[in-house]
């Protein structure tokens, strides 16, 4: 092994003792504002709440149970729109719908794995957070999508567990569940997203972060093949397509000769369907950008021939959420997204890194 990599096994080394000495209750700011929405308010209401509130999923609350009831997220708004594009004549039932249609009903860890499809025993069995399962709503089974699989941890659990059983999972946010000691009953203490997390890495472990010298091109950080883009005319219905079918949340804009223009986000849709016109589907990428928040942040990039020391440095400075890598005349080469940065910094050099999706 050359010195250079003798190195970044050590940052990674570091990081990984870090990430299992600290739980996600350290992830958490000292105060914070949760906004959990109850499983029956109207979708429509729903899409006003989060756009006021600037945020773009929230946690679900059962009130007839007093429990958890899954997180909503971009992807249900998604599905509510293939539902719409599948069942036109049904717009009308759209506007009625209520969150609890939109989402995956929570069963109870006591739940015998009997009652559900085998699909998903194969999709649960070697997670740890198998305790937690979740039944087809009315949506998801018209639209023929396999549901969301929410999985969750206790704030308290080694922050290690919590990464590995989102990417293990595929889930971009966790919530972090707690028993109270007085009812017995679920409390949802917050969601820890992968940005969170990859923030916290990096302003906290600075010393282990920079061993890290290899270049995004030597460790094959990110995805390069078959990259799924977008043209600024093409519609807005086009693009979530493209991201439902390669199950993807992000797209980025290209002009005809390949330089990055943008990056379309699975969060986009929302500023598109917020009034409940879902004609404004078949709008342009480029108008539906024009929708972005004024202090929407801009896209970053990176090259090829960054160290991932340097790709630490720009999360810590800034709120990425992914990395288009370019080349010198903005010329599009891959994209990177936090899932393969935890993954990377999880799992490579052991058996999982192949493994994991
Ligand atoms: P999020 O970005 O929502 O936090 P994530 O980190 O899982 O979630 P995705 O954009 O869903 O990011 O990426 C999933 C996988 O698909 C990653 O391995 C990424 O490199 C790859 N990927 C991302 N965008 C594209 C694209 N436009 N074309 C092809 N592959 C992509």
């Amino acid at each position: 092994m050359s010195p250079v990599d003798e190195e970044q096994m050590l940052g990674l080394k570091g990081l990984r003792e870090f990430l299992r000495v600290r739980t996600s209750y350290d992830v958490l700011p000292l105060s914070f504002r949760l906004i959990v929405l109850d499983n029956d308010l109207l979708i429509k209401k729903s899409l006003n709440i989060l756009v006021q509130n600037g945020i773009v999923s929230a946690p679900l609350w059962d009130s007839h149970n007093s429990r958890f009831a899954g997180l909503l997220t971009s992807t249900d708004y998604i599905n509510l729109i293939q539902y719409y594009c599948q069942f036109p004549d049904q717009v009308d039932k759209v506007e009625e719908f209520r969150l609890s249609s939109l989402r995956g009903m929570t069963l109870a860890p006591q739940v015998p794995y009997a009652s559900v499809s085998v699909g998903y025993q194969n999709k649960l069995k070697n997670d740890r957070a198998a305790d937690v399962l979740v039944l087809t709503t009315d949506i998801e089974k018209a639209i023929g999508v396999l549901p969301l699989e929410t999985v969750s941890v206790h704030p308290s659990e080694p922050l290690y567990e919590a990464c590995s059983r989102m990417l293990k999972s595929r889930a971009r946010r966790i919530p972090l569940i707690d028993i109270d000691d007085e009812t017995n009953r679920e409390t949802i203490v917050s969601v820890i997203t992968q940005y969170r997390i990859l923030k916290f890495i990096a302003v906290n472990t600075e010393p282990h972060t920079m061993l890290l010298k290899r270049t995004v091109r030597e460790i094959g950080l990110g995805t390069y093949k078959n990259l799924i883009t977008a043209k600024m005319s093409d519609t807005v219905l086009d693009v979530i397509n493209q991201m439902v079918v390669h199950n993807i949340s992000a797209v980025p804009v290209v002009d005809k000769n390949n330089v990055v223009l943008n990056v379309f986000e699975a969060v986009d849709v929302i500023p598109c369907i917020k009034s409940g016109v879902y004609d404004e589907l078949t709008f342009s990428v480029g108008e539906a950008l024009c929708k972005r928040a004024d202090d929407f942040p801009g896209i970053y990039t990176c090259q090829e021939d960054d160290r991932l020391e340097s790709i630490f440095t720009t999360l810590r400075q800034s709120r990425v959420h992914r990395l288009v890598v370019i080349d010198d005349n903005w010329h599009l080469k891959g994209m990177i997204s936090l899932s393969d940065i935890l993954k990377y910094v999880l799992f490579y050099g052991e058996e999982e890194y192949a493994t994991i999706a």
